[in-house]
């Protein structure tokens, strides 16, 4: 995080002309250290021990408050270091060698409760101190025991915290302070109840800190209760641009996404690759596939049990295996060095999860590459999501199947002509013997064709692409008439009738009001929630445990912002691609049950 060197000053002191921007330079970076915080002596040790000198902005602000004995709120973005942010004022006047718990901080998945533990750790190396991870899906036995014998950090999931506090193995009456790390993620996972189980189970007598990147209103209304006074920190602006990140969109045809994910990853050829789908399904078939086409790839979703996780980040992390295919879970907070690329497969659900999980990548200060592919149609949804913002995109088409070939003809030469050989290379007698045996030209086209016997060859998509944009505009919802057979429309198909676009909603309303599931209350629903006229709403069809939708530009326009008052009707705005929960799933569980078993799937 160290900007400016010596020779820079030097060069802007050489001429008078700028030498006052020199002087700023100088102003901006001098002597900001760790040192300057006045931070105890074992911490600053373990600090150089690992290597960082200059704290990084968000940690800089919090440390430049001085007393830390309120309620604070901090948002910066991903990649930030936050964690240091809150670790190092809280270990300021920790005692040395505390030996109950008195220091919890929430994270919403376990990696991140792991990752947390081991920044804890390394920190504490030198005071008498130990951190115990409370996270789901490992035993129970390892946590008890180290409770037992006096952690003083805890770091964990909700689920499993409130386990914990429920079972009187976590002794909270001497916490004197809790963390809410990624308090957004915590609440869009559910874990509502959870928090609150484990905050009025807290002595009042505490500091709360929330640390987000984004505040939703959830966040907001969580705040209201359980902080007071906070102080207020915020390194970010609604719809910052993540200036070492590059967004890139790539367009590919609906019904051919894979080969369009195998054309992107032959042309952008990531080092390492960190790649979001949606469902735990998708993650599994888009990893296998990649497999299929010859790249080392594994599937990261929340039902895998923990050590399949860990060996999973493991490989990842070491390089080994460069494309890593995971559902949301990992997408907060996760930090893995080197990601070149993030790779959002299909539509984003929201802002502030593209915002996330772009900030996989250009991490500390490196630059990250960020792509995203959507069908023309997500590419229109994905235009609204993020039209209050500034963040500049390129966009570009799906790579045909000629720049592939290109490309791959430019790595295959480089490699073979350019990187020498040894002169006393054993090879070189075999070729040298070869070659009086055979035709040079055969000889290395054969070379060639066992050069790239593994590598994937990349689809022709590029006609579907342009076939569909083409369809789209000539009728923009011509593509949805197979669900048209035994439909109910509920206003005649006039030529003349503005088309909309089909929406798909989850539908739980009929299961939590026992039947009445009818055209009229969905008609209802929308019209309140997204605060239309019922002229912006077209067809409404209904089926087993969703709704086909038409929206009008105006209402489709309001969907985003319309999510949290649709949910109060039992609807849940999907994008296409998704998996669908089972009908059975949704006829016989509420909409309470099948968020708790969604979590629980992510959690423990
Ligand atoms: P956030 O929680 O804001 O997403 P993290 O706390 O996970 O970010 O930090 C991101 C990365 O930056 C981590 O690998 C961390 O070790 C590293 N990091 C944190 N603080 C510093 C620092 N002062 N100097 C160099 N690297 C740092
Ligand atoms: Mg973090």
């Amino acid at each position: 995080m160290k900007r400016n060197t010596d020779k820079d000053m030097e060069q802007n002191m050489a001429t008078d002309i700028i030498e006052a921007a020199a002087e700023s330079v100088e102003e901006d970076t001098a002597e900001i250290t760790f040192k300057s915080f006045g931070i105890r002596e074992e911490l600053l040790k373990a600090i150089e021990r690992k290597g960082f000198v200059t704290p990084t902005p968000v940690q800089q602000k919090v440390l430049e408050v001085g007393s830390f004995d309120n309620d604070m709120i901090v948002r910066a973005k991903t990649g930030s270091g936050k964690t240091l942010a809150f670790l190092l004022p809280l270990l300021r006047d920790m005692k040395h060698r505390e030996r109950s718990p008195s220091m919890l901080i929430l994270s919403p998945t376990r990696e991140l409760a792991q990752q947390t533990a081991r920044e804890a750790e390394w920190l504490t190396r030198f005071l008498d101190i130990s951190v115990v991870s409370l996270v789901g899906g490992l035993e129970m036995s390892p946590q008890l025991r180290s409770l037992r014998e006096g952690a003083a950090i805890v770091v964990g999931t909700p689920g499993r915290t409130l386990d914990h506090v429920e079972r009187g193995s976590l002794d909270t009456k001497n916490i004197s302070c809790v963390v809410l790390d990624e308090g957004d993620q915590m609440l869009d996972m559910g874990f509502r109840d959870e928090l609150e189980g484990i905050l009025n189970a807290l002595p009042k007598e505490r500091r709360t800190w929330l640390f987000s990147a984004t505040m939703p209103t959830e966040v907001r209304e969580l705040a209201n209760r359980y902080l007071k006074d906070p102080k207020i920190i915020s390194l970010v602006h609604d719809g910052d641009q993540h200036e070492d990140i590059l967004h890139r969109v790539y367009m590919v045809p609906s019904r051919r996404r894979f080969e369009g994910l195998v054309n992107i990853l032959l042309w952008e050829r990531p080092k390492r690759g960190l790649l979001f789908c949606h469902t735990r399904l998708e993650s599994i078939e888009i990893a296998q596939k990649l497999q299929d086409e010859g790249f080392s790839a594994a599937a990261l979703h929340g039902e895998m049990t923990q050590r399949e996780r860990n060996a999973v980040l493991a490989s990842f992390k070491s390089g080994s295996m460069p494309y890593l295919v995971a559902t949301n879970v990992a997408a907060r907070g996760l930090d893995v060095e080197g990601v070149t690329h993030v790779i959002q497969v299909g539509l984003p659900d929201d802002r502030e999860t593209f915002v996330h999980r772009s900030g996989r990548t250009g991490r500390a200060g490196n630059e990250g590459i960020d792509l995203v592919l959507l069908s023309p149609l997500e590419a229109g949804r994905f235009k609204m999501m993020l039209r209050s913002t500034q963040m500049k995109i390129e966009w570009k088409d799906v790579p045909s199947l000629d720049m592939i070939h290109a490309v791959q003809r430019d790595v295959a030469e480089e490699k073979l002509l350019t990187t020498p050989v040894a002169s006393d290379s054993a090879y070189l007698e075999w070729a040298g013997d070869m070659l009086e045996r055979a035709d040079a030209k055969v000889l290395v086209a054969k070379l060639l064709e066992a050069l790239h016997s593994r590598t994937a060859k990349g689809y022709s998509i590029s006609a579907d692409l342009e076939r569909e944009r083409e369809r789209r505009q000539r009728a923009p919802i011509r593509e949805e008439s197979g669900a048209r057979t035994g439909a109910m429309r509920r206003s005649a198909v006039g030529s003349a009738r503005p088309h909309g676009t089909m929406t798909r909603l989850r539908n739980t309303g009929a299961s939590r009001q026992g039947g009445g599931n009818d055209v009229g209350r969905i008609l209802n629903a929308l019209c309140s929630a997204l605060k239309v006229e019922r002229g912006a709403v077209g067809a409404i069809r209904l089926k087993d445990d969703y709704v086909m939708v038409e929206l009008l530009p105006e209402a489709l326009s309001r969907l985003e912002q319309g999510k949290a008052g649709l949910a109060k009707w039992g609807l849940y705005p999907e994008d296409e691609g998704y998996a669908k929960p089972r009908a059975s799933d949704t006829r016989t569980r509420t909409r309470d049950a099948y968020d708790r078993k969604k979590r629980r799937g992510d959690e423990n």
